[in-house]
């Protein structure tokens, strides 16, 4: 009989190196550190460098050194998305076999004219009107190589999860998100692939980050599903906000954890900037 056991704690610190860390991140990845510390557990550090155009190699050290003055410790090796393409394809193609993707050939400029913007509250991709769909007469047979590839929704499936932080989630498939891209036309995974299989092959038992993804877990959770993934403990934290009320970017460069140590602030102040609510 197999003994009933809970794996240890394993979180994850995800930065994309496509520019310097802020006040945002630090929250997140503080409050990664101190649920890995109470659970006795531990953090890898995972860079998210799949942007080949915007990550650039000064930011990825920029961040480690960041992370480092702000006293935020990982074990093992950085691990690097862009060295790992032999796993998200191995996934895209358990997907492929298993029907649970297609490949669409619209443009950013089809989908711009069918009038899909993106919500209004976040980057999130627009809501795709499904014209690939199979069964819709749009074939794309031998077209495959030009296209990029989305997974098909559950359309009106109620997605739920329990966030430690957030409280209870419930997101509309069809509605609150569309068939999402897996696989970009160039052969890159979306963001989406590469997370889920990231967290399932490196055996994440909690996803610390912030609220401004809590849409995409409810896709990330149809992932997981499809790819036998189990489902690792959500942690959303609230967004650090400007003084508009906006959340930050990588362009609101006074906040970044960089220029408050450059106006001479210590490590401790700025923790507690990143952490005051
Ligand atoms: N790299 C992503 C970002 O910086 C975070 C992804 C994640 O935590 O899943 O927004």
């Amino acid at each position: 009989m197999r003994a009933n056991v809970t794996p240890m704690y394993r979180g994850r610190l995800a930065p994309s190196p496509t520019g310097y860390l802020h006040l945002g991140h630090a929250r997140t990845f503080l409050l990664a550190a101190e649920r890995a510390a109470a659970a006795g557990g531990e953090l890898r550090l995972r860079m998210d460098d799949l942007d080949r155009q915007r990550s650039r190699p000064e930011f990825l050290v920029g961040i480690v050194e960041d992370l480092r003055w702000l006293g935020i410790e990982w074990r093992g090796e950085i691990v690097r998305q862009s060295e790992r393409l032999s796993f998200y394809h191995d996934a895209f193609r358990r997907l492929r076999a298993s029907g649970a993707v297609y490949p669409c050939v619209c443009s950013r400029r089809d989908l711009q004219a069918a009038g899909h913007a993106p919500h209004a509250e976040d980057e999130d991709e627009p809501l795709y009107p499904g014209t690939c769909r199979p069964g819709t007469g749009c074939a794309h047979m031998g077209q495959e190589d030009a296209a990029a590839w989305r997974f098909h929704v559950p359309d009106g499936e109620v997605v739920r999860f329990h966030d430690a932080l957030a409280g209870p989630q419930a997101f509309v498939a069809g509605q609150d998100f569309g068939d999402f891209v897996v696989m970009r036309r160039d052969g890159v995974p979306s963001y989406q692939l590469a997370s889920v299989v990231d967290d399932g092959v490196m055996g994440i038992t909690e996803v610390v980050r912030g609220r401004d993804l809590l849409r995409s877990t409810a896709r990330q959770l149809l992932l997981q599903r499809a790819l036998g993934y189990d489902e690792p403990v959500w942690a959303h934290c609230e967004l650090v906000l400007n003084e508009r009320g906006e959340r930050l970017a990588k362009r609101d460069t006074a906040r970044s954890i960089r220029s408050l140590r450059e106006q001479g602030l210590a490590a401790d102040e700025v923790r507690q900037m990143a952490l005051v609510r």
